[in-house]
């Protein structure tokens, strides 16, 4: 590829510097065979047509969950970081068929630097093992990994603003590229919005197969809204959402 003209790609790094993008990866050079003389150059053209390099790629090859961890660091690339007291990264197996994605750490996972492990996360590791259950699957929660879109706790337990979203969507991303899951499960609108791009509210998106990049994603309610009273209705439609999560994934 021909070498990046200097002032396209300072525009390209000031870009990434406002998405919150500290570290940016080369790939590797390509081995030159140097085996057959070079073709006679191409005639040039009097008018060349100015082509739009492709985004340098912000996941680099090869990348693992470890290395994604080292690379957030003591993060304060958006203002989550000012009321948080651990960063909660993600759980559970690195090479799940399986992602759950919440929308951001609660006061209990805050406090204990993991995702799901209060009032929703009890009811979250029921829903799985117990509609795995009762499908015939063998499945605990430890065999799937459980993350979030943000990796800080919201003030307040507020939804996370869009520019948080974005600047921990890069992190986001790179779990799941480096996961690469058969399926990913979207828990509630926030999630399932941060990951398709779709608009629309849970109740329309739920029980659908929508999708990340060229991985399905499933979309179903978040577990908090399924503790809250007279939400038996929607408790049913989310373990008929997790039956047809489970067997595509694991039958
Ligand atoms: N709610 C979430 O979205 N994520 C958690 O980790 C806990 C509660």
């Amino acid at each position: 590829m021909p070498p990046m003209e200097t002032d396209l790609l300072r525009r390209y790094l000031e870009f990434y510097q406002d998405l919150g993008v500290k570290t940016l990866y080369r790939q590797a050079p390509q081995a030159v065979t140097k085996a057959a003389p070079a073709p006679a150059p191409a005639p040039v053209s009097p008018t060349p047509m100015p082509t739009a390099p492709a985004l340098p790629p912000l996941e680099p090859a090869g990348d693992a969950l470890p290395r994604i961890l080292e690379d957030i660091g003591d993060c304060r690339r958006c203002r989550l970081h000012e009321g948080r007291n651990k960063l909660v990264f993600g759980v559970g197996n690195a090479e799940s068929p399986v992602v759950f994605v919440g929308e951001g750490p609660g006061a209990d996972e805050d406090a204990q630097g993991i995702p799901f492990v209060g009032r929703a996360g009890q009811l979250l590791t029921q829903m799985i093992e117990g509609t795995a259950r009762k499908e015939g699957i063998v499945l605990r929660r430890d065999d799937v990994y459980i993350c979030n879109v943000v990796k800080c706790r919201p003030p307040g337990n507020r939804t996370p603003e869009p520019d948080e979203m974005e600047i921990c969507g890069q992190f986001l991303a790179r779990q799941l590229s480096a996961i690469h899951p058969k399926a990913i499960c979207a828990l509630g609108g926030t999630a399932a919005r941060a990951l398709t791009g779709h608009k629309e509210g849970v109740t329309k998106m739920r029980g659908k197969w929508l999708q990340w990049r060229e991985i399905p994603v499933m979309v179903t309610y978040h577990p908090s809204y399924l503790l809250r009273p007279y939400n038996e209705h929607a408790k049913r439609e989310a373990w008929e959402d997790l039956k047809k999560l489970l067997h595509f994934v694991y039958d």
